[in-house]
């Protein structure tokens, strides 16, 4: 294909991926090119997370999560049976631990049956207990088709399969530069320049930042939160069979401290959500001058600070004191012991929020010049990615021949 793309698609993570996979089915002859920054897939979200498929009982009913959570679940099941990666329906119990937590159980349920997952049902104390000897809750709603996956396997499996087929699809080529020409886009990265006459930004932690490169004014920045896991020790794993899920807190995108079987047999607890000071700081107390800047001057701070201080303060303490991620678990499930936590691992969520410090709630698409920016894909967009990449090739309708052009410069919203 040389350096000249039809379309050139930003990152290789589930999202970037599946959108070139949709692409590419919709019109195999056109000539496409995936560019990822790392020298693997799935280098960042789509590797260091749950590993859950969601239901989509949490989602606001209409809301874009909610719709392309339940439509990108069933297609995953499908590839991960059609292409052997691997999957368990093992199910999730989300349990209110405290009387004050029931209402919350109830809107759930409401959202649940709004949104089309008909298998939710109230557990009794009785049947909570028969199902979970070692948790403890007053009241608890099953969420039987929740499922783990292997979201590396996919990210890999997508790779090989657009490879195979004849797309472009580079590692170690991170985009530095992009300049606007007649007709698209001329893009720098280490391995070349690549012209596109459309690009498709699915850059995850660094979206915003490829969108303003890209002339786009964003309604939103990445603000990241760093979730951290720990991994429990091989005695308690046979006593979870499925997800244990807390009762979130209704204020925030983030789904609390839970319980997590693996795919590799491994049961892990978390993740929190704390502020980090770095894009892809996995560490706690990692930062960056170009980080911290951005925070300084970006109008949402304050407002992020007022709105979610409390917030942030109580799970900035989870990550500094296995102590206070210990009482979390323990909130669930008192049995677990400070030996049990063996060992941490993390993940950083790219988090839109908006400039008044609200964190938003939906996934977000803004179109540019020849040019789609996916703004804001935090969970549950690896459960939707391919209903994620369908929508993109939708709003981007990129005809071979004709020049697809958002509003010049605009930031528009989808
Ligand atoms: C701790 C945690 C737990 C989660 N749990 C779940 C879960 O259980 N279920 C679920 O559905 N979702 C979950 N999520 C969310 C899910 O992982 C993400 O929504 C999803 O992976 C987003 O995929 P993505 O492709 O948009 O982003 P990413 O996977 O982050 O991919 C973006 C890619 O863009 C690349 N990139 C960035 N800048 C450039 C550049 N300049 N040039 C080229 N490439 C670039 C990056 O290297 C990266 O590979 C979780 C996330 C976290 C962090």
């Amino acid at each position: 294909m040389g350096n000249q793309a039809d379309v050139a698609v930003i990152g290789a993570g589930v999202v970037g991926l599946a959108t070139a996979r949709a692409l590419h089915e919709r019109d195999p002859d056109l000539s496409l090119v995936v560019l990822e920054k790392e020298n693997a897939v799935a280098a960042h979200q789509s590797g260091h997370n749950s590993g859950v498929v969601h239901s989509g009982v949490y989602y606001r009913p209409g809301s874009l999560k909610a719709r392309l959570c339940l439509e990108g679940r069933a297609a995953l099941i499908d590839f991960a049976t059609r292409e052997g990666i691997r999957c368990q329906r093992i199910g999730k119990v989300i349990v209110a631990s405290r009387p004050e937590e029931v209402p919350e159980l109830s809107t759930i349920e409401e959202r649940a049956r709004a949104n089309g997952v008909s298998d939710v049902r109230r557990l009794s104390p009785g049947e909570l207990e028969t199902r979970l000897p070692e948790v403890v809750g007053v009241a608890a709603v099953e969420v039987p088709s929740a499922a783990i996956i292997d979201y590396p396997g996919v990210a890999r499996r997508l790779m090989d399969l657009l490879k195979a087929e004849g797309v472009d699809a580079r590692l170690s080529s991170g985009v530095r530069s992009a300049v606007r020409r007649d007709g698209g886009w001329d893009l720098d990265t280490p391995t070349g320049e690549v012209a596109a006459r459309y690009v498709i930004n699915c850059g995850g932690l660094e979206s915003d930042l490829l969108a303003e490169m890209m002339g786009v004014r964003s309604p939103v920045s990445i603000v990241p939160f760093r979730g951290d896991f720990y991994h429990l020790s091989e005695r308690l794993r046979p006593r979870i069979p499925c997800l244990v899920y807390p009762v979130p807190d209704p204020d925030v995108p983030f789904l609390g401290v839970h319980l997590t079987p693996t795919v590799e047999g491994e049961l892990l607890a978390g993740p929190n959500a704390a502020l980090a000071l770095s894009r892809e700081g996995y560490r706690g107390g990692q930062w960056t001058a170009a980080q911290l800047t951005r925070m300084a001057l970006f109008p949402g701070t304050v407002g992020l600070a007022r709105r979610y201080g409390m917030y942030a303060a109580r799970e900035w303490l989870k990550s500094w004191s296995p102590a206070e991620f210990l009482s979390a678990i323990r909130r669930l499930w008192p049995a677990v012991e400070e030996n049990d936590l063996i060992s941490r691992s993390s993940g950083v969520r790219a988090q839109a929020v908006r400039p008044d410090g609200s964190l938003e709630d939906d996934f977000v698409l803004v179109r540019g010049p020849q040019s789609l920016h996916v703004l804001n894909a935090p969970s549950p967009a690896a459960t939707a990615a391919f209903a994620i990449g369908r929508r993109v090739a939708d709003e981007a309708n990129f005809r071979r021949g004709a020049v697809s052009t958002g509003p010049a410069g605009s930031g528009q919203r989808s």
